[in-house]
């Protein structure tokens, strides 16, 4: 890998001369940004849940088999609350938003936290792919509809008693079937994509088509190998197969680019893509596994607009 200060002067001329920007975002974009799910944070916001259930960060709890739907509804509220409902838009988003603002772009993400949308970023330019900790559906998606649940989940959070429990007339119902509601989460075959998720799809599928008439920078942020077919191996793909694509991935430990290779799919570390790619698409590679809210920093200070 290049020296740090190369890299970020490398990266800040792509972002100056780029006609569009695409970003896709995934977990750790957020973690770097401080809504992490484990440590200090999760026991802060969870007390009472690690000591009834014995919970030890926020990722199990959401899939574990609660007995009523009135315990489940008051964790899922306090999940809700606190990484999505309770929370403003944090720096290290709204560090990408200054650094971007000016641009052409579009926004990608499998985050469910909505900070894009709480730090400046463009309503009508992004893609949330997953779903949000603010919408409810159908839990047997019988219709294609998504209803807000802060007032409620505000009201969970108010009234939920000592053993931990929502009053029974809080758990949401389907207005159409009466089956219970759930989160609008991507976990399970009956994820609700409504009409709006389709309008996103479709403005990001046409961003891409004009974007690549111009040239192109992918930033990618935090996006590991949990499903890596929505935002890395596409982008993966487009900085191979086009020369006016330029591609910047920040990952702590995962910089690895998708090689194909005697007809098989590798992942090959920055350092062996020598072996494996033309120099010419390792040229148009920038990857930083240093955190991003510092390297965000250097970028704006050092841009010129
Ligand atoms: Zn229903």
């Amino acid at each position: 890998m290049e020296e740090y200060g190369e890299r970020v002067e490398k990266l800040k001329d792509l972002i100056d001369d780029a006609d569009y920007i695409i970003i896709g975002a995934g977990a750790g974009l957020s973690a770097s940004a401080g809504l992490e799910y484990g440590g200090e944070r999760f026991k802060e916001n969870f007390p009472e849940f690690i000591e009834k259930y014995g919970f030890e960060d926020m990722y199990s709890p959401m899939f574990y088999p609660y007995k009523t739907s009135e315990e489940k509804w008051a964790y899922f509220a306090k999940h809700a609350y606190t990484n999505n409902i309770g929370m403003e838009g944090t720096e290290t988003y709204r560090k990408l938003h200054e650094l971007v603002k000016d641009k052409e772009y579009f926004i990608i993400t499998t985050n469910v936290d909505d900070q894009f949308l709480k730090s400046g970023f463009d309503e009508n330019r992004f893609f949330r792919t997953q779903g949000s900790y603010a919408k409810l559906q159908c839990s047997k998606a019988c219709h294609n509809k998504l209803y807000d649940n802060r007032k409620l989940i505000l009201e969970m959070i108010e009234k939920t008693d000592e053993d931990l429990k929502v009053p029974s007339e809080l758990v949401p119902k389907c207005p159409v079937c009466g089956e219970e509601m759930d989160l609008n989460l991507r976990k399970d075959s009956y994820f609700v994509e409504d009409a709006k998720w389709h309008e996103q799809n479709k403005r990001y599928t046409e961003f891409i088509k004009k974007a690549l008439n111009g040239k192109v920078l992918l930033l990618e942020f935090g996006i590991g190998f949990n499903t890596p077919i929505i935002i890395r191996f596409p982008f993966d793909e487009l900085v191979k197969s086009y020369e006016n694509v330029y591609l910047s991935r920040f990952n702590r430990s995962h910089l690895e680019l998708t090689v194909k290779y005697n007809g098989n799919y590798y992942l090959v570390g920055e350092d062996e893509l020598d072996k494996y790619i033309s120099p010419e698409v390792k040229e148009r590679y920038v990857p930083f596994n240093e955190n991003i809210g510092d390297v965000l920093d250097n970028l704006n200070q050092n841009t010129s607009h």
